[in-house]
């Protein structure tokens, strides 16, 4: 269906979980979230339910989103669940990549069709840092297990962090030299954790651009603008919250992990979808969608959400 502005909305991000094993330093306090109750949370049939409601409304594509979606007892159902509802073309995941060793295999055998791994540094020492208790070695064992598991059109998404990692946008470019992976590098955004960050960890993606400059345009994907080094086998992609709007060809809706439909990731704007079935269900989805606000401000002034990203699925 398409919202107030004429956008035809296809995509639903569905978190399954805020928590996750991981405790990046742009996301969630060094404490972790509190724990909630199994009643707070949606349950396994409550994420079908919300999916095939989602997919009646014209819905096409669902990406799980976490937290980390693999920390969710029940993951493997919900994606069976998911991946079985008619009319859905796409059910992706994106993970942190750390439990994909031992499920990347189960997950492909559930229906999901893509992964997207987020890993931000490609050296130990600051992948611990930054994800305050992660092995990099994990998500490069990941990484691995996926291909395995035929998920060779995989993504890794990038958090660009100026004096973090920005001296190593070459080497993640370099991974798609022989790999047909997607590298995408994420601009940060000021909400949640970072919100007081120095200005010069808020690069502009074009950052990859200056330091990479065989990179030329391909076609875009989603709100993804792509680029490729001729000839090599894997594209690059920017996206580009603040420095550019792509709000104009926004596509998507989500739903957090207790049940709250949101129109649009920085709006603070919610429609709980608990305790609704059918026909009502669908109407609350399809009023969310009609809801959904133009555009956002994060570049004037920060995000309404009162949410941490951990919360939404980014
Ligand atoms: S950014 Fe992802 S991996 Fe890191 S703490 Fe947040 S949900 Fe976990
Ligand atoms: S800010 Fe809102 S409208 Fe803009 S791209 Fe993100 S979700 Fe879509």
């Amino acid at each position: 269906m398409t919202d107030g502005c004429g956008r035809t909305i296809r995509y639903l991000r569905l978190s399954v979980t805020d928590l996750c094993n991981y405790r990046c330093r742009y996301c969630m306090p060094e404490t972790g979230v509190e724990k909630r109750t199994h009643r707070d949370i949606l349950s396994a049939e409550e994420c079908v339910e919300i999916g095939r409601a989602a997919v009646n409304c014209g819905v096409k594509k669902i990406r799980l989103t976490g937290g980390e979606p693999l920390v969710r007892r029940g993951i493997l159902e919900i994606c069976g669940g998911l991946s079985a509802i008619g009319g859905l073309e796409e059910l992706c995941m994106t993970t942190n990549g750390s439990l994909l060793p031992d499920l990347a295999a189960p997950l492909k055998e559930a229906g999901v069709s893509r992964l997207n791994v987020s890993v931000d540094t490609l050296c130990p020492e600051r992948f611990s840092h930054i994800t305050r208790r992660g092995r990099l070695v994990d998500v490069l064992a990941g990484l691995e297990a996926a291909e395995r598991a035929g998920f060779t059109n995989l993504k890794c998404n990038v958090v660009l962090i100026g004096g973090f990692n920005d001296s190593e946008i070459r080497d993640f470019v370099a991974l798609t030299e022989h790999r047909p992976w997607e590298i995408r590098f994420i601009e940060l955004m000021p909400m949640g954790q970072c919100v007081g960050w120095e200005r010069s960890c808020f690069l502009p993606a074009e950052e990859v651009l200056r330091q990479v400059p065989a990179l030329r345009p391909c076609e875009p994907s989603g709100t993804a603008a792509r680029y490729r080094v001729p000839g090599w086998a894997g594209t690059v992609g920017l996206i580009e919250p603040l420095s550019h709007r792509f709000c104009n060809r926004c596509d998507r809706i989500r739903v957090t992990a207790d049940g709250k439909l949101k129109p649009c990731l920085h709006s603070e704007a919610e429609l709980s979808l608990r305790g609704l079935h059918g026909a009502e269900l669908e109407a609350a989805i399809r009023r969310g969608i009609a809801q959904k606000p133009e555009q956002h401000h994060l570049s004037d002034g920060g995000s309404d959400t009162p949410r941490n990203m951990n919360e939404i699925g980014g």
